[in-house]
């Protein structure tokens, strides 16, 4: 029944081991092309879904919000990782009517379970190619203003990646959504090797610092990296985000540090929107 988790099974350890290259490479072929044709239709079918992560406050512990992450779950291939469909996505653009939709659903789904007053956050990861699209910040506006959603509410999460190669636009875009009044987060900081000089000069409001840093926490050697970086952060005064929280030794070290926020197993899995009032209303 889930062909696709059997294909990907294959893939990964080699029906057996004289696989020759070329087979492989016909088989990923196919994978992806599976993958294309199927994601065409998974919109209108509606295959696509958003999960949420809660994200806490450090040293209170109170709620801040959560990240809005998609899920695929096709009838014969089973549920297909964003890792594997979004960069699909982006090569065919259709990241950008998938993008447009979880934009919508994730500022409804918050106001609809938290209407103001208030103050939770929902954040969006945003593909570069949507942020180059000359009609991005109108659709980031009429997304608030279809669902209620107060503009601070809402933060967009964008990776290094995403605004090397067209910065100027990157930067326009950027600055345009700003004056939305929505917030910034840099996503994955850590993984590529942007100069802070450069980035410095983007309005971002907050920076996430990608997970594999967070688990390095605990390791003699590397836990120190981890502290210079947040230092450095802080000091440049953004919000602080630390993603793949998974155990208490990393959350003593990143209270220690006051880092402002965090996200992770420890505190939760990304869950169905039915199943955060209880979070968001606890009794
Ligand atoms: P990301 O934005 O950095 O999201 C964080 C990823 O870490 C998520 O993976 C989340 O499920 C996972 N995670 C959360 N807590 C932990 C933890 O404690 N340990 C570990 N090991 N992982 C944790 P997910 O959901 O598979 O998403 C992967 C990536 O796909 C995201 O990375 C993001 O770059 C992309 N993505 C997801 N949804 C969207 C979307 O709606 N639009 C776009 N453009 N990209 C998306
Ligand atoms: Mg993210
Ligand atoms: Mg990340
Ligand atoms: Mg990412």
């Amino acid at each position: 029944p889930h062909a696709y988790a059997a294909l990907k099974h294959a893939q990964e350890t080699g029906v057996n081991q004289t696989v020759q290259y070329h087979e492989k490479l016909t088989e990923q072929i196919r994978h992806r092309t599976l993958i294309e044709v199927y994601l065409r239709s998974a919109l209108k079918e509606n295959q696509l879904s958003l999960q949420y992560q809660p994200q806490y406050e450090l040293q209170t512990g109170a709620l801040r919000g959560f990240e809005a992450l998609m899920r695929w779950n096709h009838p014969d291939l089973g549920c297909i990782p964003p890792s594997d469909f979004i960069p699909v996505a982006e090569e065919t653009r259709l990241i950008l009517p998938i993008g447009q939709w979880a934009l919508r659903q994730a500022c409804e789904t918050l106001q609809r379970l938290a209407p103001s007053p208030s103050t939770l956050t929902i954040s969006v990861n945003i593909s570069g190619i949507q942020l180059l699209d000359e009609q991005f910040p109108t659709q980031v506006s009429n997304a608030l203003t279809a669902s209620g959603l107060h503009a601070e509410r809402l933060e967009l999460e964008l990776t290094e990646s995403s605004l090397l190669d067209t910065l100027d636009i990157a930067e326009r875009q950027l600055k345009s959504l700003q004056s939305l009044g929505v917030r910034l987060a840099l996503d994955d900081f850590g993984r590529g090797f942007s100069s802070m000089n450069y980035l410095r000069k983007l309005p971002f409001h907050l920076i996430k610092i990608d997970k594999s840093f967070i688990h390095d926490i605990g390791n003699a050697t590397e836990h120190e990296v981890t502290g210079s970086m947040i230092q450095f952060i802080k000091q440049m005064k953004y919000g602080i985000v630390a993603e793949g929280l998974e155990t208490y030794e990393q959350l003593t070290y990143l209270r220690k540090l006051h880092c402002d926020f965090a996200q992770g197993y420890l505190f939760g899995k990304p869950l169905q929107d039915n199943q955060l009032s209880t979070l968001i209303n606890p009794v």
